[in-house]
């Protein structure tokens, strides 16, 4: 798959240097929204902003480093940010984050999910999971720390996997029930596994079929909230299609001329079908 990574125009840090009273990349969200720049139709995002004209909303401000040689933070505002239109700055709007995948740069994309995932992990550990008690964001490191048993808690990331499974010149979609199109086999990782088994076990529970060959593609995050989704191909083994009936409602196999309508190339979905259709 393309080598898209959000490290090419920006490097990681948790504290800043020092802070700038000049205008910084802000990546400003309220309510599962992000403030973006529409200018001639396009969307323009992070926004550039001073730190002091979002001092009136602000809720919660992380560090993120540096994107092209400029600081870089993400900013949660209070609820009246999206719907004080008087305060938004000129020709900035508040856009639901997820309807903006696939319309804006990747990278860009990339680092605004990484903003997101942080934003809503602040917002789920403020309290120790194993004491209760009151939690503090550490200096050092992206984690939170309680002091009372010195718990520390990490983002959390939730891989999952994806498969393309390859019969012949024929590949495997399948349509889950809350679904509009037709995609490939995925599930979440278990506890004890390897992404190998995982991939295995998703296969057969959810079209009763086994498999080989289990190749990695690539990975993706999905920061809904806080997915990583890893890209794997596989061949077909054995066994008849038998969908569960439950998480997937038909399931069958497609040449690249016959395929159904599938998510775009701007998914790990997309772009496995993709290199499927450039392959067989
Ligand atoms: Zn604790």
């Amino acid at each position: 798959m393309s080598n898209t990574s959000s490290y090419n125009k920006y490097s990681s840090q948790c504290v800043p240097d020092n802070v700038s009273d000049q205008p910084v990349w802000c990546f400003v969200f309220n309510a599962g929204s992000l403030l973006v720049k529409v200018q001639n139709g396009i969307i323009n995002v992070p926004v550039k902003l001073t730190l002091e004209e979002l001092k009136a909303w602000e809720k919660t401000r992380f560090y993120l480093g540096r994107l092209n040689d400029c600081d870089c933070y993400c900013i949660e505002t209070d609820e009246n940010a999206a719907v004080d239109k008087a305060a938004v700055p000129e020709e900035m709007i508040f856009k639901k984050f997820r309807s903006l995948f696939g319309r804006i740069d990747e990278e860009i994309f990339m680092l605004a999910g990484k903003a997101a995932q942080i934003l809503d992990w602040h917002k789920k550990s403020q309290y120790c999971g194993s004491c209760g008690s009151k939690t503090e964001t550490k200096q050092d490191e992206l984690a939170k720390v309680c002091l009372n048993c010195s718990n520390i808690i990490y983002p959390k990331i939730s891989p999952a996997i994806i498969v393309a499974v390859i019969n012949g010149d024929k590949i495997l979609l399948a349509k889950g029930r809350n679904f509009k199109f037709y995609s490939l086999i995925a599930g979440f990782a278990e506890p004890g596994e390897t992404l190998e088994d995982c991939v295995q076990r998703e296969v057969f529970e959810e079209v009763g079929i086994r498999i080989r060959n289990i190749q990695y593609f690539g990975s993706q995050p999905w920061p809904f909230p806080d997915s990583l989704m890893i890209g794997f191909t596989a061949e077909y083994e054995s066994g008849e299609l038998l969908v569960d009936g439950n998480e997937i409602v038909s399931a069958d196999w497609f040449t690249k001329e016959s395929l159904p309508e599938v998510p775009n190339n701007s998914s790990i979905a997309g772009k496995i079908i993709d290199w499927f259709c450039d392959n067989s």
